[in-house]
Formats: structure tokens, sequence, C-alpha cells
């Protein structure tokens, strides 16, 4: 296993989902996404499941506390003093900057990886989108291959309530508001690297791949 500490950064719809679970199976570095955490307790109907529901819902974020709990939980857990791919965390400064302090001792986060696009193409995507019952990885509707099926593990897709559009615009405004701002976190700690997202999920996993290997 690759000892790497990733993040992989950027709007709701750019790809993060598809490129983490795709370098993990690859590389074998454990990942992990914060809306599937959260996902996964709605779906146990555990209190924590059911707090991040009403905010989920609305397309706004689940409170700091909780969320930085869970993840740390799983970093704990999961990749104890291994590599790790975050997906979807940290979205606030305050996130961001509780993963950088417990990550010093073991040498800080290797690379926060920004993928990049336009707003139009996110809103194509995300009310496109079907993602996995079982994996969580995302198809696009349009994809011939999936005949609701999906193309990882076989499992039954579905559209998520918060791809719907009303939720969609909510989530792309507190995007910009309260995540866009830690790339520049990520530029000034020295570790930050962009790729462009709107092209096909192989060349853009290609790029994420080599930036990985290189580290
Ligand atoms: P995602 O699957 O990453 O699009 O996340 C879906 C929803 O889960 C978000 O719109 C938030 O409500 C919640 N969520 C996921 N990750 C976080 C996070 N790091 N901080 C707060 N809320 C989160």
């Amino acid at each position: 296993m690759i000892p790497l500490k990733v993040i992989l950064l950027g709007p709701p719809g750019a790809g993060k989902g598809t490129q983490a679970a795709r370098l993990s199976d690859a590389l074998g570095i454990p990942r992990v996404s914060s809306g599937d955490l959260f996902r996964d307790h709605q779906r146990r109907n555990t209190e924590m499941g059911q707090l991040a529901r009403s905010y989920m819902g609305r397309g706004v974020l689940v409170p700091d506390d909780v969320t930085i709990r869970m993840v740390m939980d799983w970093i704990d857990r999961e990749a104890g003093s291994g590599g790790f791919l975050l997906d979807g965390f940290p979205r606030t400064e305050a996130q961001a900057a509780t993963l950088d302090a417990a990550m010093e001792e073991s040498g800080g986060i290797d690379k926060a990886i920004y993928i990049k696009v336009s707003k139009d193409e996110l809103v194509t995507r995300l009310s496109d989108r079907l993602v996995c019952t079982d994996c969580q990885m995302p198809h696009s509707g349009r994809d011939p291959d999936t005949a609701g099926s999906c193309t990882r593990c076989g499992g039954k897709l579905y559209q998520r309530e918060d791809d719907k559009p009303e939720a969609v615009e909510k989530r792309i405004q507190v995007y910009m508001e309260e995540t866009a701002p830690l790339v520049e976190h990520y530029r000034e700690a020295g570790i930050l690297e962009e790729v462009e997202g709107e092209r096909s999920v192989e060349e853009v996993g290609r790029d994420l791949t080599a930036l990985i290997s290189l580290t």
C-alpha cells in the first residue's frame, strides 16, 4: 500500500468520487467520501444519519463538529499510519485546520488535487448523474454501458435526492462560499496540484495517477 495522504478538491460533480474509486482500485490506497459515510448512516438510520439528512436534503453542509469526528474516526480506523484518499473532506477552513493538525506528526498531507470544472458543466453532470446503491460509484445517466446497473459492482443505480435541480444550485453556491477558499489554503501550503476536469474519465484519471505516482 502506498502511504500517501491525498485530498481530492473540487465542486460537486467535478468527478472526485469517480476518480477516487478508480485510484483506490488501481493503487490500493484506502479512500473515503464523507458524503458516502453520511449516506451509509442514513441507510442504517443512525442518529448521525438522521441529523445529516436534514442538512443534506437542503444542499447545505453538515456541521463541522459532527463531520470532523466522523471522518477523523474513519482515518484512525481504516488508514492508521498509512495513506488515504479523501473525497469531499475537508470542505471548510475548520475541517482543513483540524486535518492539518492531526496529520502534522506523520509528515502532513502530501497533495491536494483540485479538479477544475465550469459551473455549466457541473449542472449538466449532476442533473444527469446516477449513483450505485451498493458501492456509491457515480455514473452518467447517458452512459450506454450501464443499463441501470453499476459498471463497477453490478449494483442498482439511483438518483440522489440532492442531485435534483432544487438542491444542485444551492450545493454549488455553498461550495463557492465555503469550500473554494481551500484551494488557496493548499496552494499556500505548497501542496496544491490542478487538473483540468472537463475531459474524459480516462484522461483525468491518467493525470491524477501521474501526479500521485510522482509524489
Ligand atoms: P457529496 O456526496 O460529497 O456530494 O456530499 C453530499 C452532502 O453531504 C453535502 O452536500 C453535505 O450536506 C454533506 N457533506 C459531505 N461532506 C461534507 C463535509 N466535509 N462537510 C460538511 N458536509 C458534508
